[in-house]
């Protein structure tokens, strides 16, 4: 019989690409969403059981309906500008939702957990390349919540045998080459979907947030990787966990950064169009530069980030986003 996995946040941007990956391995992935920024359109490759995490019943009721082998967790409140003005929302959705789910997992005998953590729990380390044992410092609420619970799934694994990979990505960007699904965040904050929003005349234009950074061309530098590529990491991780590998921590990067003009010089090669552009100040909480080596995820697991291209990144995004879009 299929193995049954418990994917928080299937019907967001990974976690829909999670779903699909999960799929194509042979698994029934079985999505718990609260659809508060996710899409029910998205939940297209297994069962859907909607609910919050905080929500202890409910949680126990879909442990006990579908026995899952193991969690996903990607349900997560992500940006950066809300966690720095509302931090408590950011404790409590991310930190507290996640120690409900963790107990839950560990009282259904469910012991292997995939985490999508994130690079912005390391904060600023003036530009150096990031690994799996750089301090982790965050500069904002979203990084340190995620922090926190990384730290969680440690104290879980020592005291009740819980067994997580946890993956702290870089800027994940792209879009299921079939268009199946695909980014929509509302409200959208990410640079690559602006950008093709302001190309379009969806938007006005695109503002760069900051030019006076200490990069050679004065903008930030992130290390972009595709969807496709990031989920098929989650699919070698949860067979790591399977192998009885035990608790490891990997990056997902290219070890390769792009700055925001460099992003936008690729859009217009690769669309052809004009990106409209305002310069702007400044957001706050944002890292001059993250970068990631990857040998970890490419020596252990087996990991080849082959589609983490920005060509074909800002493609497939380009498709999806020319192909339609949820509704509520
Ligand atoms: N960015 C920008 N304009 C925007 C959105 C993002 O200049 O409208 C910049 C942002 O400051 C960062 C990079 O693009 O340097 C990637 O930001 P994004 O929000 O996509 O991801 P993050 O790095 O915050 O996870």
């Amino acid at each position: 019989m299929a193995q049954h996995v418990l994917v928080t946040g299937g019907a967001g941007y990974i976690g829909s690409h999670a779903c699909k990956a999960l799929k194509a391995a042979g698994y029934v992935p079985v999505t718990f969403d609260s659809l508060v920024t996710g899409w029910e359109q998205a939940v297209k490759f297994g069962p859907f059981e909607r609910g919050e995490l905080a929500d202890r019943a409910r949680l126990d009721e879909v442990f006990a309906k579908w026995q899952p082998v193991a969690v996903m967790h990607f349900a997560a409140l992500s940006q950066v500008g809300e966690a720095m003005k509302e931090p408590g929302k950011y404790w409590r959705g991310n930190v507290g939702a996640s120690l409900v789910l963790i107990e839950a997992a560990v009282a259904a005998g469910c012991l292997d957990f995939v985490f999508s953590s994130t690079c912005a729990t390391y904060g600023d380390h003036d530009g150096v390349m990031l690994d799996e044992d750089t301090p982790q410092t965050p500069l904002n609420s979203y990084g340190a919540s995620k922090r926190a619970i990384e730290d969680m799934l440690k104290d879980f694994g020592a005291a009740h045998g819980l067994r997580s990979v946890i993956f702290r990505y870089f800027n994940v960007a792209g879009a299921d080459p079939e268009a199946e699904v695909g980014e929509f965040h509302q409200p959208e904050t990410h640079l690559i979907p602006l950008m093709l929003d302001a190309i379009e005349g969806k938007r006005a234009a695109l503002t760069v947030f900051g030019t006076d950074y200490p990069t050679p061309d004065g903008t930030c530098i992130r290390d972009y990787v595709h969807v496709m590529d990031l989920v098929d990491a989650h699919v070698l991780g949860l067979k790591w966990l399977e192998a009885g590998k035990g608790s490891r921590v990997f990056c997902l990067g290219t070890g390769r950064g792009f700055s925001v003009r460099e992003v936008i010089d690729h859009s217009r090669a690769v669309t052809n169009r004009e990106v409209p552009i305002v310069l702007g100040d400044r957001r706050a909480g944002d890292a001059v530069k993250l970068v990631s080596g990857s040998e970890r995820a490419i020596a252990e697991l087996g990991w080849q980030p082959a589609r983490s291209t920005l060509a074909q990144m800002i493609g497939d995004a380009w498709k999806w986003q020319q192909s339609g879009h949820y509704d509520r």
